[in-house]
């Protein structure tokens, strides 16, 4: 069986459907592109895969186990982790804590304020802050960072995390073009040293044909194409 097994699932907001009987298979270590028009049901397929929101039709297995079924959280985190356009870092905190909380443990955000107390944590943090290129931010306040540099906290955090699924959520939508295609770039090159398996939802075609396998186009809810990034032309 698949890595990845989505199927026949169906979402519906109210009275809005915003998936409707999906099917889908991802083989281990590929990057997918998700596109289409907003509202085709982009971020509702990568809320259903990160277990954050529940299907109402259909299931998705993961290395043959039901995802509905994982649900020891640390676990689920070293199988999925999720980035988003808004980031979710807690801007209040220093850059360290935030990448830290990637540790996800029973102690939760608690241990990553304590973190004098978990040195090698620590160590991996500061790693983690030197790949993305912050290892002279990690003290400053993260809401003082640009949009950019708040991206690279959260794949830091991203780093820490370690999971083998990588879902991202319009990655680039709220960083400048020029910001953008770095951090893409940085979040394919960690993705693939860590041999793990990438869904991105990106507005932009081009880029999607630059940096990944293969592009899946959603629209109103229903697989729209679903082709190797090289077949896809300006047609589609
Ligand atoms: P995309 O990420 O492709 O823009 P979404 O998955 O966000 O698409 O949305 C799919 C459809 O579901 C859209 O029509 C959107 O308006 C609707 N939708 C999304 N979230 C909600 C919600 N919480 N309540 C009602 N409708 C929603
Ligand atoms: P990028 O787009 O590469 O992330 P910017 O050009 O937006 O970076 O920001 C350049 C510098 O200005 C960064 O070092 C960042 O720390 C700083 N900066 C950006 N926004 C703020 C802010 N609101 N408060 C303090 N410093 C900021």
């Amino acid at each position: 069986s698949e890595f990845i097994d989505i199927k026949k699932i169906g979402k519906v907001y109210e009275r809005k459907i915003a998936l409707s009987s999906l099917s889908l298979s991802v083989k281990k270590g590929e990057f997918i592109a998700l596109i289409g028009p907003s509202g085709a049901g982009k971020t509702t397929l990568l809320n259903l895969l990160a277990a954050t929101l529940p299907p109402d039709q259909g299931e998705i297995t993961i290395d043959g186990q039901l995802l509905a079924e994982m649900t020891d959280q640390k676990k689920r985190a070293k199988k999925i982790g999720i980035i988003r356009q808004q980031f979710d870092l807690i801007g209040e905190l220093p850059v360290i804590h935030n990448v830290l909380a990637g540790k996800l443990s029973e102690w939760g955000i608690m241990k990553s304020l304590l973190s004098m107390f978990f040195p090698q944590d620590k160590q991996d943090a500061i790693l983690a802050l030197t790949r993305v290129g912050l290892r002279d931010k990690l003290y400053e306040r993260t809401s003082a960072l640009s949009g950019g540099e708040q991206q690279r906290v959260a794949l830091a955090r991203l780093l820490i995390q370690n999971p083998e699924i990588v879902l991202a959520d319009e990655p680039v939508a709220s960083l400048d073009p020029a910001r953008a295609e770095d951090i893409l770039a940085l979040l394919v090159k960690i993705a693939s040293e860590g041999n793990q398996t990438l869904i991105a939802s990106l507005h932009s075609v081009e880029y999607a044909k630059k940096y990944f396998d293969r592009l899946i186009a959603l629209k109103d809810g229903y697989l729209f194409f679903d082709l190797p990034a090289s077949s896809v032309t300006d047609a589609h």
